[in-house]
């Protein structure tokens, strides 16, 4: 058996590595025999030589069986949707709600932010009192009465993936379809959830930045998936500019409220249609798309949807009257219009230097002992393919408690809308199905 210097070599200079050896070497990182910088070094190496077919499901398998992995059986069908990442996507939070209220069980064990994107947790922190430390017990409860669950990994389920997670967040080793693949089914399959709809995003606000790439990314997902025993589809869906008006913590679940209320974005209405189709019917196989599309919008004009999200957020220990009220999240302490420097139309937009932007006025970590400011965002005043006119705002700086952490941060910000003469042609949001 290699020495965990030896692993690292190995790795280093492209060597495939023994089941046994990731085996080892993920134990090792669970334990804490093996230190953070030795653990950093591996993915470093891993994201620069790539890992193999077996290397990946070797350490998908090692990082699941890390810790605990749920029984739900005794609910089935347990429904669920991953992202793979990007800005201003906060689906899981109107989706969730819409589900359920159309008839499925809905539990997502969901993430913080990771690299430029933003994470789930975090912008459910941003409720007053709202808990995501959910055990086996309390979320079976919550699926139970309320019919969703939204709940962080336990110290129990995939401890792997938790520190190889929060190391690769800040240590530039994201973009890998094999840690991105091993870090999403790890944790999915110890959740116990029994259907699975994958959100692959594709553009340059995503981990993986080509269609090829993507593809690649929601087949590895898709398929391994299946094999475990799972019900999986996917979709590969737009991130060439972030998703809805909003980035930044509490300003996303305000935006999130809304959709879910039937009074958002419809690009985040449509997204929630798209992968909520496919959720429902895992769980009622008798609908039809049409009839399946067709209930989630009933829920949605009835505000059942908004009711069980109320209901939802009580469960978990929040302020319920945020669904009625968006303006009890925390608000922004300053709003500064940043304005367009000439008329035209907006070609494209920079968005993962946005999630970068973001982190810096507090929506994310830089480093892993980092605090998050659930105030500081942006508010996307113009996306990809409107027309702007000089000083128009084409977007709005919301800063929290921290200040701008330069001067001409606004104008940084500006730079990212590039603007030309023509429209361009913007994206549809939905790319592909898997
Ligand atoms: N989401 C995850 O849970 N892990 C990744 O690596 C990327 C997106």
């Amino acid at each position: 058996m290699k020495s965990v210097y030896e692993i690292l070599r190995a790795k280093r200079d492209g060597k495939e590595l023994t089941r046994e050896e990731i085996q080892g070497f993920i134990a090792g990182v669970v334990s804490g025999k093996i230190p953070d910088y030795q653990t950093a070094a591996f993915l470093m190496a891993s994201v620069i030589r790539g890992l193999t077919t077996a290397e990946t499901a070797a350490l998908t398998e090692a990082m699941r069986d890390s810790g605990d992995c749920w029984d739900l059986s005794d609910l089935a069908p347990v429904v669920d949707k991953h992202s793979t990442g990007g800005v201003g996507d906060k689906v899981t939070l109107p989706l969730a709600p819409i589900v359920a209220a159309a008839g499925a069980r809905v539990g997502m064990m969901s993430g913080r932010g990771l690299g430029h994107t933003g994470g789930t947790l975090d912008k459910l922190a941003s409720i007053p009192g709202f808990r995501t430390d959910l055990d086996l017990p309390r979320v079976k409860k919550a699926l139970e009465t309320v019919g969703m669950a939204l709940f962080q990994q336990t110290d129990s389920v995939a401890p792997a993936d938790r520190t190889l997670y929060a190391l690769r967040d800040v240590t530039g080793t994201v973009e890998s379809l094999a840690l991105i693949t091993a870090s999403i089914l790890s944790k999915k399959l110890a959740s116990g959830t029994h259907g699975i709809v994958f959100d692959v995003k594709t553009g340059n606000g995503a981990f993986m930045k080509t269609i090829e790439e993507s593809r690649a990314l929601g087949r590895s997902l898709v398929d391994t998936t299946r094999a475990a025993g799972r019900q999986a589809t996917g979709w590969i869906t737009d991130m060439s500019r972030p998703l809805g008006r909003a980035v930044g913590n509490a300003l996303e679940m305000d935006e999130s409220i809304r959709v879910a209320r039937g009074e958002g974005p419809k690009r985040v209405e449509e997204a929630c249609l798209l992968m909520g189709v496919d959720m429902l019917r895992f769980a009622r196989p008798s609908l039809s798309e049409a009839e399946a599309r067709k209930a989630l919008q009933d829920v949605i004009a009835s505000g059942r949807a908004a009711r069980v999200l109320e209901k939802a957020i009580e469960f978990q220990g929040g302020d319920p009257k945020v669904v009625e009220d968006p303006s009890r999240l925390p608000q922004p302490k300053q709003k500064i219009p940043v304005a367009a420097t000439r008329s035209g139309f907006v070609r494209s937009i920079q968005t993962e230097k946005m999630g970068f932007l973001s982190i810096e006025i507090g929506c994310g970590r830089a480093k892993r002992e980092d605090t998050i400011d659930f105030a500081a965002g942006f508010l996307v005043e113009k996306t990809v393919g409107d027309r702007v006119e000089k000083g128009e705002p084409l977007a709005i700086l919301c800063l929290g408690d921290r200040p701008a952490p330069r001067a001409h941060f606004e104008q940084e910000l500006a730079a990212l809308f590039d603007i030309g003469d023509t429209p361009g042609t913007p994206s549809p949001l939905a790319v592909e199905k898997l």
